[in-house]
């Protein structure tokens, strides 16, 4: 799908045609010059001046399927009533950029004109208010136009926005229900669809079965050659390395004939498979399909908006799990993995491909799955669960660590972190807000993406830092379900 993004700069009749024509060719200088730079084209397409224009623009972007988000910005005064009808009904995600062409006050030149054709400072006010006054979500970003730091925020804005777009076009392919007894992968489809435009609906796995006895071996050939350049493998069970090719090719044609771009299975629901998919979900994965085990759809979908808002459109993202700690004073750290399906974009290096016996689940023989250590790093740690009523998106910053054992028995990809503030508050802060064991890791998916992200899907965002103390966060939570009930 392209994806672009529209620039309408704000101004009015007031200054005479010199003044517009200046402004139309400087917003069109702007947008050319900011399509270098950041991750999807600016398309400059006018010069606002009348209610009409303005309401005219955001219908075309409101049915432009192309169109991921729009960018305002009054280079001169702009009166906010005539953006009201338009801005009303703006359906895409906005932000206000508050920037200025030139850079300097320049000394000898500044009179009267200059400062009316140049007062962003002035218009970028008058248009700030009828944003608030409207309660229309938005994100602000000022700064000179030009500065590197800028481009930057916009282009994660611009990532956040198209995880926006990437939402409301989400289909996911359930393979069995979510695993007997547990609460925080369950969640309300219903609500997802109308919230967060996720459609999440079920297949038999006797059809995947079948779809898995349809594939050729030329196929498998294929895909073989494909493991082989990206992996090393070391495991002499080329059987079972095959067994998974099998298995990605048939989810794989599954997902695209339906147009779905995340899956989820179960362990408890394998019948007909000898093997849990392990290679198969980590390279499918790979590709840029979300996945979430055990049932847990609302992870698997999260992991498919994360990748598809990382660098290149497919980022460093991956379904993840808290498994166990080390509580050692000073060096306390989590470690994350999954009984086998962890993506290989986190890996710090070449990924192995190996087999071993999996003792969860109706494994017949040895299923064959990638194994790793995650790279070191900032990143974050991301849930999404279901309050009954409403979703809360909880975020917290983690420090990746290169793993500071070989842990050689351990057969699956593991990532070692260490949440923020420290661990051990850092675990109380997470159990507090009800986040879950399940998440979504991501070393490009930064906490202000994904909290843009929220205020664009209207759902609860909590984000656990280096200040957060369980103190503060219990106040929050509490404001935060009064305010969420209102809603
Ligand atoms: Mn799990």
């Amino acid at each position: 799908m392209k994806r672009e993004f529209w620039f309408v700069v704000g101004s009015q009749f007031l200054y005479g045609p010199e003044v517009l024509e200046t402004v139309d060719a400087r917003a069109k200088e702007m947008a050319a010059e900011l399509t270098k730079v950041l991750p999807y084209p600016l398309v400059y397409k006018v010069t606002a001046k009348t209610n009409k224009e303005i309401a005219d623009v955001v219908r075309a972007a409101n049915y432009s399927a192309e169109c991921a988000g729009v960018i305002t910005w009054c280079h001169t005064f702009s009166p906010s009533k005539m953006w009201i009808d338009g801005l009303r009904d703006l359906q895409k995600p906005w932000c206000h950029f508050a920037t200025q062409y030139n850079k300097e006050i320049p000394n000898d030149e500044i009179d009267m004109d200059f400062m009316n054709l140049n007062q962003a400072a002035h218009g970028d006010r008058e248009h700030g208010f009828i944003g608030a006054r409207l309660r229309k979500p938005r994100k602000v970003v000022a700064g000179y136009w030009r500065d590197e730091k800028v481009h930057k925020r916009l282009a994660d804005w611009m990532r956040a926005a198209v995880g926006v777009a990437v939402s409301k076009e989400m289909k996911v392919m359930r393979f069995g229900d979510n695993m007997r007894e547990v609460a925080v992968t369950e969640g309300d489809k219903v609500e997802a669809q109308i919230q967060l435009g996720w459609q999440v609906n079920t297949w038999a796995v006797g059809d995947l079965v079948k779809e898995m006895n349809a594939v050729t071996d030329a196929e498998i050939d294929a895909l073989m050659a494909e493991y082989k350049a990206a992996y090393d493998v070391a495991t002499d069970n080329v059987a079972a390395i095959r067994y998974q090719a099998r298995e990605e090719i048939a989810i794989k044609k599954m997902m695209d004939r339906e147009g779905c771009r995340a899956f989820s299975n179960t362990f408890q629901d394998l019948y007909g498979m000898e093997q849990l998919p392990g290679l198969a979900s980590q390279h499918l994965m790979a590709l840029g399909y979300g996945y979430g085990g055990e049932g847990d759809w609302k992870v698997s979908a999260l992991t498919a908006i994360c990748k598809a808002m990382g660098e290149g459109g497919n980022g460093s993202s991956a379904f993840m799990e808290d498994y166990t700690y080390h509580l050692v004073e000073g060096k306390e750290y989590s470690l994350g993995a999954h009984m086998l399906e962890v993506c290989p974009s986190l890996a710090a290096d070449k990924p192995r491909i190996e087999t071993h016996h999996l003792g969860i689940g109706m494994n017949e023989k040895d299923p064959a799955r990638l194994v790793f250590e995650g790279k070191a790093g900032p990143a974050i740690v991301a849930t999404v669960i279901d309050m009954g009523g409403r979703f809360r998106l909880i975020v917290q910053d983690i420090e990746a660590v290169k793993p500071i054992l070989p842990m050689p028995n351990l057969p699956v990809a593991r990532v070692m972190w260490r949440a923020m503030p420290d661990l051990t508050t850092g675990v109380e802060c997470w159990i507090t807000a009800g986040g879950a064991h399940h998440t979504v890791l991501s070393y490009d998916v930064s906490a202000e993406m994904l909290r843009d992200w929220a205020r664009m899907m209207d759902i609860e965002f909590v984000h656990i830092t280096k200040d957060t103390t369980p103190e503060k966060l219990e106040d929050e939570l509490l404001v935060k379900d009064l305010i969420w009930k209102l809603k």
